[in-house]
C-alpha cells in the first residue's frame, strides 16, 4: 500500500475489523474455562509503534488468557535468569511438525525441540523453578509486568489445574525420565500453568510484541523487559517455531516473528517498528485463531510488513492452496 494514501491506522484496522467480521471459521478449543459465555464472537485488532503510539479496533479491553503466547517470554527470562548454555543444553532449537502438545518428537529424540511447544516450555519452566523455587514465580509475574506496563494478573476464572492437566503431565513426566527435568514435577507444572492464564487485553499485547521490536524496553513505560541481547534469540524462534507445525507456512505468507495462543491472541513482532495483536478465540486445527490468520496475513501483504519485503507477492501464492490446512491434508 502506497503510504501517501494509505489510511491512518485507526481508520484501518476498522476496515480490518469489518472485512474479517463474517469470518466464523474455527472452533473454541483448549481451556475452555477462561472463555465466557459469547467470547467466540469477540473481535479485537491492535498495533503499538516503538515511539508509544496505541492503535485499536473492535473489542479492545477484553482480557483475555494469553496462554502460549506466554512462551517466548517466559524464554527470555530463563535466558535473562540462568543463561544461552544452559538453557540449550535441555531444550533445542529446531521447529518441530509435530502438534504443538506432541508427545511423540520427545519419545525419539529426548530433548523437546524448541521453547515454543509445550514440552519445551514445560522444561524451561523446571528450569526457573529449579533455579529458585521461592522466587521464580514472582521473577515471572514481573517479567510480565515489564512487557504488559502495568502488574500482571491471572484470569479470575483460572483454577489450579497442576494435578489435572494430564496431557502435559504426562509430556513432564517423559521429560523427568529422559532426565531433562528433575524431580518437581508439581513445581514445573504450576509455573507453567499459571504463565498460561495470564491476561492482556488486545492493546496490552501489542505493546507486549512492540517492547521486543524496541530492542527490549516497553516503549510507554521506558522499562526493559528483557536483556537486549537476548531479543533477538527470542525473536529468531517466534520466526521459525512460533506458529507451531504451520511457522514456514506463516514465514512464507506473514514473514514476521510471532506467536499464538489457544485463547484467541496471535502477536507479530515487526523489528524496529511496531507490535501487531489480534484476539479472536475461534480456532483452526492447528491452535491459531482464524481471524488472526487472515487479517495478519492481509496486513503483512497490505503494509509489506515481512522483514524480507515482498510480502504482497506471497499472498499471490497463498491465494492457490500453500495454506496452512490444506498444505497439511493434501
Ligand atoms: N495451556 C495450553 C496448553 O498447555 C496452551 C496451549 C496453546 O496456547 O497453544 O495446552
Amino acid at each position: 500500500m502506497d503510504p501517501r494514501t494509505a489510511p491512518p491506522p485507526d481508520a484501518y484496522l476498522g476496515e480490518l475489523i469489518e472485512r474479517f467480521l463474517p469470518l466464523r471459521d474455527g472452533e473454541i478449543s483448549g481451556p475452555t474455562e477462561t472463555l465466557e459465555d459469547g467470547e467466540a464472537e469477540r473481535f479485537g485488532i491492535a498495533m503499538a509503534t516503538v515511539d508509544g503510539q496505541v492503535f485499536s479496533a473492535g473489542d479492545d479491553a477484553k482480557e483475555f488468557a494469553i496462554q502460549s503466547i506466554s512462551k517466548p517470554f517466559l524464554y527470555g527470562l530463563a535466558l535473562d535468569r540462568l543463561s544461552r548454555q544452559e538453557v540449550h543444553r535441555k531444550v533445542s532449537v529446531e521447529p518441530t511438525t509435530e502438534a504443538f502438545n506432541s508427545l511423540t518428537e520427545l519419545e525419539e529424540d529426548h530433548l523437546p525441540y524448541n521453547p515454543m511447544i509445550n514440552s519445551g516450555a514445560i522444561a524451561i519452566s523446571a528450569m526457573l523453578h529449579h533455579a529458585d523455587p521461592q522466587q521464580a514465580d514472582g521473577w515471572m509475574m514481573d517479567m510480565f509486568g515489564d512487557y504488559l506496563g502495568r502488574p500482571a494478573r491471572l484470569h479470575p476464572r483460572a483454577t489450579d489445574s497442576t494435578a489435572t492437566a494430564h496431557r502435559n503431565r504426562a509430556i513432564a513426566h517423559l521429560l523427568r525420565h529422559f532426565d531433562v527435568i528433575g524431580d518437581d514435577i508439581d513445581g514445573a507444572m504450576r509455573m507453567y500453568n499459571r504463565q498460561c492464564v495470564v491476561t492482556a487485553d488486545v492493546r496490552e499485547l501489542a505493546g507486549m510484541a512492540a517492547t521486543l521490536a524496541n530492542g527490549g524496553v516497553h516503549p510507554r513505560t521506558g522499562r526493559r523487559a528483557i536483556r537486549r541481547e537476548h531479543v533477538r534469540d527470542v525473536l529468531t524462534l517466534m520466526f521459525t517455531c512460533g506458529m507451531y507445525d504451520t511457522s514456514g507456512n506463516w514465514a512464507y505468507t506473514v514473514g514476521l516473528p510471532a506467536k499464538s495462543g489457544v485463547g484467541g491472541g496471535i502477536l507479530a513482532v515487526v523489528p524496529g517498528r511496531m507490535g501487531l495483536a489480534v484476539y479472536s478465540p475461534r480456532l483452526d486445527s492447528h491452535g491459531h485463531s482464524v481471524r488472526g490468520l487472515a487479517v495478519l496475513k492481509d496486513w503483512s501483504c497490505e503494509w509489506d510488513l515481512g522483514i524480507f519485503g515482498g510480502s504482497g507477492a506471497a499472498g499471490e501464492i497463498t491465494a492457490v492452496g500453500l495454506d496452512g490446512d490444506d498444505a497439511k491434508d493434501s
